[in-house]
Order: structure tokens, then sequence, then C-alpha cells
């Protein structure tokens, strides 16, 4: 039989810690592993492009990154030299002990020490990211290094821009080698653990649980849960992750058998009358007061924003949301032709000032405006107003005139079981309108629109370019189309009695 690869790395550790099995399966049967979503893989991109900004904090050093991920050995080799050399700055040092391979983000050397920085694209820290500091800090000083502190560095969330990125202001050095000492005697053990399991012939057994999703989404889902990860049963809003894993152990399939002891009042209860009845759950009464209210002339509103790590604009702070489009439908009267208008900023530039005229012109006439969930938009008009005083008491009577569509939905007046459990547009929309779905649309949901924008600052290619643009065009004026069908279709519920 073939030697195993055995070696361990900080991310191998910290699967192990959460599941031997993963630790297993991902050593030795990478190519098992879901496929990485979108929103992930986004995620990795922002993680490597902070990580790049944050190196300018300490200019001038020495890249140990290997060539490919199986060169690790040069990079140890090179860190080590740098070391003896006493070099000031060092990227990516790479460190081995007892085969566990660590590349620590940043390591300096002053007044004859050494400091280790580990760098976090999100404004908060996390446990895990402590856990990550310590199998750094165990696995550098166990080869030999002295650390005299570790840090992690992560964005400021109260940094707002003003000129040039100041990166002093941007980045939080937060020292945590006090919590990264107490977590030693468990990286030791988790290191002993991860070898146990790694010198098993088969994978470990280990059942199913809430561990595949603390703290993060296992990569192995689709092995062990062969399926029912998809299950309606864990999209079900409203109710514990356990409880839903539970019914899921005892053979509940679908969401008709779920035990009617189990199901309270709320959320649930609407969910499940709906799926036992398979017709819409409706509080007629609520929904009509809330309908009453509502009156032509109507505008139907979205916008859609992306969310930078690293402000790009004034006055905006890390993961501030960026408006870059909306969509509006007007109807003047109940039987009025529906008039379609949108607006998106060009891909690389700040184009909110353009976006609030563009707004503002979009909704001059009379009438209520309608969104789904509205503290997004409120939110944004809001920065906006502060950033153009000059519109400031525009946005304010547009803010004002707001409703919000998804009331009905998040009250619970309202639940058709083609929801499957979700209350977003993309559950809603299906269920009571399918010829307007997103299945075929090219972009299919926020995140995607964030994403496509966000690649178009970079994109060359003009074809490309307009064909994005356009794809983002649609799916905006879905959402706003969609959210008058759900008007018209909940004023035909509330009518027929
Ligand atoms: S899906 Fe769950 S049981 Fe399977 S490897 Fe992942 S964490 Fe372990």
């Amino acid at each position: 039989m073939a030697k195993k690869n055995n070696g361990l790395s900080k991310t191998s550790l910290l699967k192990g810690m959460q599941c031997k099995k993963a630790l297993y399966l991902y050593k030795y049967h990478y190519q098992d592993r879901d496929p990485v979503s979108r929103a992930l893989q986004d995620k990795f991109d922002r993680g490597h492009r902070v990580g790049m900004l944050a190196r300018e904090l300490f200019p001038g050093g020495i890249d140990c990154t290997p060539p490919t991920i199986f060169q690790y050995e040069q990079s140890i080799a090179a860190t080590k030299a740098l070391i003896m050399r006493q070099e000031p700055v060092i990227y990516e040092a790479a460190f081995k002990h007892e085969g566990v391979l660590v590349a620590l983000d940043l390591l300096c050397f002053r007044d004859g020490k050494w400091y280790g920085y580990e760098v976090k694209s999100s404004i908060r820290t996390s446990r895990t990211y402590l856990l990550d500091a310590a199998i750094q800090y165990h696995v550098i000083t166990k080869s030999g290094l002295a650390l005299e502190d570790i840090f992690l560095v992560h964005l400021n969330g109260n940094y707002v821009r003003k000129g040039d990125v100041d990166l002093q202001q941007l980045f939080r050095i937060t020292s945590v080698k006090d919590e990264v000492l107490e977590q030693q005697l468990d990286i030791q053990s988790a290191i002993k653990q991860a070898r146990e399991v790694l010198s098993l012939d088969a994978a470990p057994v280990v059942d199913t649980g809430i561990h595949c999703y603390r703290p993060y989404a296992c990569d192995f889902l689709g092995t062990c849960w062969k399926g029912l990860e998809k299950s309606p049963i864990l999209q079900l809003a409203g109710v514990a992750m356990q409880d839903k894993i539970d019914w899921l152990k005892n053979g509940i399939r679908s969401l008709e058998e779920i035990p009617e002891a189990a199901i309270s009042q709320g959320r649930m209860h609407a969910q499940m009358m709906a799926h036992k009845s398979k017709r819409a759950y409706i509080d007629r009464e609520k929904l009509k007061a809330f309908f009453n209210d509502i009156s032509y002339p109507l505008y139907f509103f979205d916008i859609e924003a992306f969310q930078p790590a690293v402000p790009l604009f004034e006055h905006t702070s890390p993961f501030q949301a960026i408006p870059f489009q909306f969509s509006a439908h007007y109807i003047e009267r109940q039987d009025g032709p529906l008039e379609a208008n949108e607006f998106i900023v060009q891909p690389g530039e700040d184009g909110r000032l353009a976006f609030t005229e563009a707004f503002l012109k979009a909704t001059e006439r009379p009438g209520q405006i309608a969104v789904f969930n509205t503290l997004l938009e409120k939110g944004i008009l809001f920065q906006l107003g502060k950033l153009f005083p000059q519109y400031a008491g525009a946005i304010r009577d547009r803010v004002v005139r707001m409703i919000d569509l998804e009331t009905p939905f998040r009250k619970d007046w309202y639940y058709h079981p083609g929801m499957q459990g979700g209350y977003s547009m993309k559950n809603i929309l299906p269920a009571i309108a399918p010829d307007l779905s997103y299945d075929q649309m090219n972009v299919k949901d926020g995140q995607d629109a964030m994403h496509v924008y966000h690649q178009l600052w970079y994109e060359e290619d003009f074809v490309k370019k307009s064909r994005a643009l356009q794809d983002l065009l649609s799916y905006c004026q879905r959402d706003t189309l969609g959210l008058y069908h759900i008007y018209r279709h909940m004023l035909h519920e509330i009518s027929s009695e």
C-alpha cells in the first residue's frame, strides 16, 4: 500500500478540530469535496486582496510564497535563511514542526525581537481566528523561533476613507498572545488526535450533526448527507438547526411529516398549515388591513449594492453597501401601463451622485414606493442624503413614501407552500408566479449581482462587459417586475374569499 501523506497544515488541523472524518476526507479524498460556492470563492479572493494590502503596513519585506503549493520546503528553507540574517520583514514566512506546516502572513524583526501578524479580511475577530493564530504560534515557537508577540490584523469598521486609504487607520492590530497561550495545550492534543486519524486505514465513523455546520459548513456535506443537505427541512425558517437535524435523522423527509406536536405558533404554524393543506396560508384580516393602506399610483423599486472590504470611495467604510444599480417600475392606476426605469453605474466609477440624481428623477412623480425589505434601501438612501445634503430633503420625501412588501411574509400573514421555507424574493416569486423564476437568468440573486459587478471592474473585453451589464439590468428588472406581480397576487388573494 502506498505511503500516505499525513502532513498537517493549519487548514487541515482546523478541519480536524471540527470533525475527524472531515480531516480524513480532506487529506485522502480531496476530490470528493463539494464544489466551492461563488460566495466562498469571493471570500477567498477578498482575503487574498486584503492580505496583499496589509503587507504595505510593513513595506519592503521579502516574500517567501512558494511557486506552487507543493514547494513549501523551499519556503521553509528561505524563511530560515532570512531569520538567520534578521531580515526586518518577511511575508508568508513558512515553518514546519513535527509535520505541521504553517505560513504566517507577516513576520517582523524589531529591536532584537520577532513579532507575528496574521491578517483577516473581516471587521471582527472570532474564536476560529484565535485558534488559527494559536496553531501558528505553536508551530513557530516549537520550531525554534521565540515570538515576542502575535497579532491579528483585521479591518477597522469605524474607518471612514478621506483621500487616499490610510492603512494605519484602515487596519486594527490586536495582540492575541494571552488568548493564544491559553490554547496551546488544546493545540497539542488536536495535533495528536489528527495524527491518529490520519494513521487509520479508513475514514473514522462520525455521525452527521450540528457540527457539520459549525463553525463552518463542512466541505463534505454532499458525501455524508447524500443529498439531504438540500432537504426543504433544513431550509425551514424559524426552527432551531438542531431540531431540523433531529427530524432528518428520524427519517422525516418532507415538511408534511413533521409531527404536529413540534408545530408551534407563528412562523412554523403558517408553514405547516400551508404544506399540509397544499395551499397558501393566509391571515386575510391582517393582509387586508395592510394592503388597504396601499394605493395607486405606485412604484416598485429595488437597489443592488456591493460591499468592498477596502473602501473604494471617499466617505465610505469597510463593507459599506455602495449602490450601483436600481430598477423601478411605475404604474399610475390599476389598468394603466407598467413603465420601467433603470440605472447602472459604469464599473470603475464612483457613481453615487449620478445614482442619486437618477433615482430622484425616476421617482419624482407622486406615489408610494414599494420595496421588498426596506432596510437596505433606506440605509443606502440615508447615506446618500448625508453625502449630498443638497438632495437630503428629496431623499427624505422618497423614504417617507416607502412601503415594505416583505411585511406580510415576515409577519406570517401569508405563506405559500412553494416558498419551501424561504422568505426571500427568490423563494416567493417562483411560488406565486412560476414564469418569473430566476432559474434561467445569468444573474440569479443579490450575491451573484455583487460578484458580477465587482468582476466588471477588472474586465477589459467590451463585449463581455456589455453582456454582463445587460444581465445585471435584467436581474434587477426581474426583481421589481416580480414585486409588482406579488402585489397583484396579494390583492387577488384578499379579494377571493
Ligand atoms: S459532513 Fe459532517 S460528518 Fe461528514 S465530514 Fe463533514 S462534519 Fe464530518
